[in-house]
């Protein structure tokens, strides 16, 4: 079985290789079939589709495994971007691979990951944390506990809850932190904006359009935190047993993304200790 990832908007974004699949399979697995034909006729690629959505992904991978089983090719979609991600998909490949068939997967299209390649965040890791819970009470404790990760944080969000989305990030996040708004990738109105995370309301605000069409939200890293964290402190401890001051904290810093500054100095009271 194949997992083909489709375009997120732009029909060009999808690879000689996927077109090359999609054209030898017997079938094509998708969430909307009248979605997936519209792809298909624009590659003029006629082949029997197959819905396997949400609502019934477990007997849809039953009938994929006896198609394989009887030796046919399948390809697996989704609406857009990489099945499985945010997307059914998983159970289906669990499903085949438990079932013994090999599970072909054909790179592409990814909203997260586009959103992140035009960001320009210097944080050396991300969460990708998709879509937070639709109920407030749960989506403000998945915020609180996403503020004490290391890393920059993926969201995918619908256009009818940004507003919610952004002003809880704003009160629950650190204010230091920057947030990208991704909207509309590789689509007419593409718009990719930098700020810092506080004045996102009033820029979503500010014109009805703002708020339209597909989101993805990338926030900063949180702002080095006073002290060391452990592993940044194992890292340095390390390499201190091997190495002079200023080599251990220029390591430290580049395995672990913290400032040089901060590492030679905590680098130094250890020594001292
Ligand atoms: N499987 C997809 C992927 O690989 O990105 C994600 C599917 S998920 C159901 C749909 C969400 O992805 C949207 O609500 C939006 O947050 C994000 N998304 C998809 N296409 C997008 C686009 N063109 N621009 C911005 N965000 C997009």
């Amino acid at each position: 079985m194949y997992v083909v990832a489709t375009p997120i908007g732009n029909l060009g974004d999808i690879s000689l290789r996927a077109l090359e699949t999609l054209r030898g399979v017997d079938l094509v697995a998708c969430e909307d079939t009248r979605h997936a034909r519209h792809l298909l006729d624009h590659h003029g690629i006629k082949i029997p589709t197959l819905a396997l959505h949400q609502h019934n992904e477990n007997e849809a991978a039953d009938k994929l495994v006896r198609l394989l089983g009887e030796g046919k090719a399948v390809a697996l979609i989704s609406d857009a971007g990489t099945p499985g991600v945010s997307d059914p998909g998983a159970r289906t490949v669990a499903a085949v691979r438990a079932a013994g068939f090999r599970v072909v997967p054909l790179p592409g299209p990814n909203a997260a990951i586009a959103a992140l390649s035009a960001a320009g965040l210097a944080d050396p890791h991300f969460l990708f944390v998709g879509f937070l819970p639709a109920k407030v009470g749960a989506r403000r404790t998945a915020i609180q506990a996403l503020g004490g990760v290391d890393a920059a944080l993926v969201f995918y969000e619908a256009p009818h809850r940004v507003m919610e989305t952004v002003a809880e990030l704003v009160e629950l996040l650190e204010p230091q932190r920057d947030i990208v708004i991704a909207r509309e990738l590789t689509k007419l109105f593409e718009q990719i904006v930098r700020m810092p995370l506080a004045d996102a309301p009033a820029w979503l605000a500010a014109d009805a359009n703002h708020q339209r069409g597909e989101f993805v939200l990338v926030v900063s890293g949180p702002p080095p935190r006073e002290g060391m964290d452990a592993e940044t402190e194992r890292v340095l401890i390390s390499l201190l047993a091997e190495l002079p001051v200023k080599q251990a904290a220029k390591l430290a810093a580049e395995i672990t993304g913290r400032p040089k500054n901060a590492l030679y100095a905590r680098a130094l009271e250890l020594k001292g200790g």
